[in-house]
C-alpha cells in the first residue's frame, strides 16, 4: 500500500477503534424547526439558527436582490476587489449593536478567532484561556506562538491565581473566554474577567457566537462572534475601538488572504440584525423555551438557549439520541473531542420555531428513555 493510504487508513481505524468515527449525513432543513433526513421528517434540537432567520422571508429576499444586484460572488479578497458596498453596512450595525466605534467581518468564526488572536499575540506574550474555550480559540493561540495556559471553567480564582504568578513574565496577556459557552449553555463572568484583565495589565476577548441575538450584551475589548448561528446566515466579525479594528484589517491573514464573503450572505446578515434589533419578543423566546425544558425536567434553569444532559459514555449518548430518533426527534450526541473524556451528552438546542407543546413532548420522551440518567430525578 502506498504510505499516504497506510497512515490515512491506520489512523482512521483508530478512530473507528475509539467509537468516534463520523460521517455527515444529508439533512434538509424545512419550514419551522423540522428537518427531513432520509425521506423522514424529525422536529430538531440541533440547529444554531436560534432564531430561524435562515428562513426568514425578509432575509432570504435580501439575499435574492443581491444576487441579482452583485451576483453569486465576491471575486477576491476584501483588500483587492472584494469589499462591495454591503460590508460597510453590516459592519455599522454590528458596531451599533455591539456598542463600539467599529466592526470588522471576515470569512467565519473559525476564521475570526485563529486569524485575530495570531493577529494580537506573539511568541514573549501570554494568553488565558477558559478550559472549554471553542477550538477555533485555541487554535489561534497555537497559530500566534504566545504560551497558551487554560484556567478551569468558569473560575475567576483559578485564572486571577495564573495572572498573579505568570502575568509579569511577559509583554501582552489576553484572556479568553465564550459568553455562552457553546456545549454546556452556561454563561462565563465576563464582568469579573473584564476587571481583572484591568487589574492586571491585559486585554479581555470575549467569543459571543451563541450569544448574539439571544443573550444581552456586554463589554469586552475585543468582542468576537458569528453570523452563522442566531443571524441565520454565515461569516465572523470581530467588534472593538476604531484604531483595534483598523489595525486588525491591516494585519489579520484570514482576512487578508481568503476570498471576501458573497454579497448574499453579507446582505442576509444585515436583514437578520435588522430582524433582531426590531423584534425583542422573537428575542427573547430561545431562552424561554429552554427554561420550559429545565423545569419540566428538574434540572437547573437554563442560563441560554443551549441545555445540556450529560450521560457521560459515548455509547450512551448515542444509543438515547437514537431512540429520541425513533420517535421523531432530532437531537445531537455530542462526544469527544468535542467534549472532554466522559462527559458525552445530548445538547439540546431551543429555537424561537418550537412550541411550548414540542417541549412538552420532548420533555415526556426523556422522562420516558431509561437510559438518559438526570441529575436530580
Ligand atoms: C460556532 C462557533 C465558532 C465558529 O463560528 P463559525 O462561524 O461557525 O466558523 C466559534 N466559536 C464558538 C464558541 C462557536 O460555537
Amino acid at each position: 500500500m502506498p504510505a499516504l493510504e497506510e497512515f490515512t487508513h491506520a489512523a482512521l481505524q483508530e478512530i473507528i477503534n475509539k467509537g468516534r468515527y463520523r460521517q455527515p449525513q444529508a439533512v434538509r432543513r424545512l419550514e419551522g424547526a423540522y428537518v427531513e433526513v432520509d425521506g423522514k421528517r424529525y422536529l430538531s434540537f440541533a440547529c444554531n439558527d436560534y432564531l430561524g432567520l435562515s428562513h426568514h422571508p425578509h432575509v432570504k429576499e435580501a439575499a435574492i436582490r443581491a444576487v441579482q444586484d452583485y451576483g453569486s460572488g465576491a471575486g477576491a479578497s476584501r483588500m483587492v476587489t472584494g469589499n462591495h458596498p454591503l460590508y460597510s453596512e453590516l459592519e455599522a450595525k454590528l458596531a451599533t449593536l455591539k456598542g463600539t466605534e467599529s466592526a470588522c467581518v471576515l470569512g467565519s468564526g473559525y476564521l475570526a478567532n485563529s486569524g485575530v488572536i495570531a493577529a494580537l499575540m506573539a511568541e514573549g506574550d501570554l494568553i488565558l484561556a477558559d478550559k472549554l474555550s471553542h477550538a477555533c480559540l485555541l487554535d489561534g493561540a497555537k497559530l500566534s506562538g504566545a504560551t497558551l495556559r487554560r484556567f478551569p471553567h468558569n473560575s475567576l480564582s483559578m485564572c486571577e491565581k495564573l495572572l498573579a504568578r505568570e502575568r509579569h513574565h511577559y509583554r501582552h496577556c489576553l484572556l479568553v473566554t465564550e459568553t455562552i459557552f457553546s456545549m454546556d449553555g452556561d454563561k462565563a463572568p465576563i464582568e469579573a474577567l473584564a476587571r481583572l484583565a484591568k487589574q492586571y495589565d491585559s486585554w479581555l476577548l470575549t467569543d459571543d457566537a451563541h450569544g448574539l441575538g439571544v443573550a444581552e450584551s456586554h463589554k469586552a475589548d475585543i468582542q468576537m462572534g458569528t453570523l452563522s448561528k442566531a443571524a441565520g446566515s454565515y461569516g465572523g466579525y470581530v467588534c472593538g475601538s476604531s484604531g483595534l479594528i483598523d489595525y486588525l484589517k491591516n494585519s489579520t491573514r484570514s482576512l487578508i488572504f481568503s476570498t471576501a464573503l458573497p454579497p448574499m450572505v453579507v446582505a442576509s446578515a444585515i436583514a437578520a440584525l435588522d430582524v433582531i434589533t426590531e423584534d425583542a419578543a422573537l428575542t427573547r423566546k430561545p431562552l424561554a423555551h429552554a427554561r420550559l425544558f429545565t423545569s419540566l425536567l428538574g434540572l437547573q434553569p437554563a442560563e441560554s438557549p443551549i441545555v445540556p444532559v450529560i450521560v457521560g459514555a459515548e455509547e450512551t449518548a448515542l444509543a438515547a439520541a437514537n431512540r429520541l430518533r425513533q420517535q421523531g426527534f432530532w437531537v445531537a450526541a455530542i462526544r469527544p473531542p468535542t467534549v472532554p473524556p466522559h462527559s458525552s451528552r445530548l445538547r439540546f438546542a431551543f429555537t424561537s420555531n418550537h412550541t411550548e407543546e414540542d417541549i412538552i413532548r420532548l420533555a415526556a420522551a426523556i422522562q420516558q428513555e431509561g437510559s438518559i440518567v438526570i441529575p436530580g430525578i
